[in-house]
């Protein structure tokens, strides 16, 4: 990884709440010492003004967990990527696969929010990969490129992350192989090649600990971890940033 910005994303999900956001990230703010690491935290809609207080002097960066794709207009319930910048997100999480699984999110939506951070000035980060049932068809490599096909051809002044997350890792305490997670990163940074992604960061996301995290920050086509569930404490996540330092 020398040389390379390493990524540790956060993703609270649905799993903290307001009072202990903020305490949460306070001891983040306190603990984290950051070098050459690119440090995110997404916490749910009603935490973002409250975090991104307690990280202003420490150099942490507030990511949301999703982003709709129009900017105004008649849509209850939505946040538009511009209120996400305005409210001091960097990043939001694009194509999750529970956004997927449990809210019909499609690729072609996935593809519109990802242009609607581009016009915010928001660093999308796509979520992709495969099932285990499409593992086990042999279709992993067909899945993985339809859906890393959402991100457009590269302009100028954009930035983008993918996170290869196979949905059998999330949540299931089972990780991919960092070998496995590294192929799938070969596969993601040959598509988004062919549109001219030559430096997009490539993610690994699913099962992640302050045990395996250096294992996946260490593949040469890995450029960090996206961590769910041990990231809702404040110090598996500290211990994570200390693990995948260089
Ligand atoms: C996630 O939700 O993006 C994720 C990777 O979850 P977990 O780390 O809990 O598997």
């Amino acid at each position: 990884m020398s040389g390379k910005k390493t990524y540790i994303i956060g993703n609270w999900k649905l799993y903290v709440g307001v009072t202990e956001g903020q305490r949460m990230a306070e001891r983040i703010a306190e603990g984290a010492s950051l070098k050459g690491q690119e440090v995110v935290v997404c916490p749910s809609f009603p935490l973002l003004a409250l975090v991104r207080d307690a990280f202003a002097r420490a150099g942490i960066q507030l990511g949301a967990q999703d982003v709709f794709w129009e900017a105004k207009g008649a849509y209850t319930g939505e946040v538009s990527a511009e209120q996400l910048a305005e409210a001091g997100c960097r990043y939001a999480i694009v194509g999750h696969s529970e956004r997927r699984e449990y809210f019909g999110e499609t690729d072609e939506m996935v593809a519109r929010k990802i242009q609607a951070c581009f016009r915010a000035g928001i660093v999308p980060i796509v979520c992709i990969g495969e099932t285990s049932e499409e593992r086990a068809e042999g279709k992993e490599e067909e899945v993985i490129t339809r859906q890393a096909a959402a991100v457009p051809e590269f302009e100028e002044g954009n930035r983008v992350v993918v996170a290869y997350e196979p949905r059998w890792a999330i949540g299931t305490g089972e990780a991919c192989s960092p070998q496995l997670a590294q192929q799938a990163a070969g596969i993601i940074h040959e598509s988004l090649q062919k549109k001219g992604w030559d430096n997009a960061a490539i993610l690994y996301g699913g099962s992640v600990t302050a045990e395996n995290a250096a294992s996946f920050c260490g593949m040469p086509s890995i450029h960090g971890v996206l961590v769910g569930g041990a990231s809702a404490s404040a110090e598996e996540f500290l211990a994570i940033i200390r693990s995948c330092k260089e």
